[in-house]
């Protein structure tokens, strides 16, 4: 059985950017496996990262990271895929990024966990044993995405790699932030095509991430609006040649 491993930031991004591939993948007999490097709860959070869970109505008593994790079990049902796979790595508010702004702007010097993420990528690459990579291509900038690419680029597995653009990042502004707009530059196009069921299991594992929502889209319709017009289609850069039948999967699929 072919394996697929999506590489996450955080616990919704690859629901959102690649969830109507994965569901894909899933239907066609695929062993697909969404881990998420970005889980790691972190007791008596203060200031800005107490207020990124706050302003969503959770409680300072409330275990956010462990809800997501919850949430992320859900969606990972929806797409009809394995368990996921949380990494324990922490979020940026708990690394030293003090405001929203900060999240967007440039990695902070002092920002060393590219050489643990690369070393856990090795561990879990070897793990799963995937035919194929997907990985975010940080449209938008947030510095969680762009130290997962950096990290994923130094490991270069030899793997052919699936780059997502970042959802919703890419439809929140007419001309994104894309820090590594360069690295992906001169590698081809791979349009992803699929029908009303894998559609549909993406549209579920999305509104799983039910403490995201209004922050990320504006509350539930404003979700199936927005994926009503990105309709059946998801677009990446790849890296590597895919195998000939994941290449005509991928084509046909839609
Ligand atoms: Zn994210």
């Amino acid at each position: 059985m072919p394996a697929a491993l999506a590489l996450s930031p955080h616990l919704d991004d690859a629901a959102f950017s690649c969830g109507g591939t994965l569901a894909l993948l899933a239907q066609a007999g695929w062993r697909v496996t969404m881990a998420t490097l970005f889980t790691g709860s972190v007791a008596d959070p203060k200031g800005f990262a107490l207020a990124c869970q706050t302003d969503k109505g959770l409680g300072p008593e409330v275990d956010y990271m462990a809800l997501r994790r919850d949430e992320d079990r859900d969606a990972a049902r929806a797409l009809g895929i394995a368990p996921p796979c949380h990494m324990p790595f922490r979020e940026a508010p708990h690394r030293g990024y003090a405001s929203a702004p900060e999240l967007f702007a440039e990695v902070r010097p002092n920002d060393g966990i590219v050489p643990d993420l690369t070393r856990a990528l090795h561990t879990l690459i070897a793990e799963t044993a995937p035919d194929l990579i997907l990985a975010p291509q940080a449209v938008g900038g947030h510095v969680d995405h762009v130290q997962a690419v950096r990290a994923l680029m130094d490991l270069a597995p030899a793997i052919p790699i699936l780059w997502w653009r970042d959802f919703p990042y890419t439809v929140r502004d007419a001309a994104p932030r894309e820090p590594l707009r360069e690295r992906f530059a001169d590698l081809p196009t791979q349009i992803v095509a699929f029908g009303a069921r894998a559609q549909a299991s993406k549209h579920e594992a999305c509104a799983a991430y039910a403490s995201q929502l209004g922050f990320q889209f504006g509350g539930a319709d404003n979700l199936a609006a927005q994926l009503a017009r990105e309709g059946g289609v998801e677009r990446f850069r790849r890296s590597g040649a895919l195998p000939d039948d994941l290449a005509r999967l991928l084509d046909d699929a839609g």
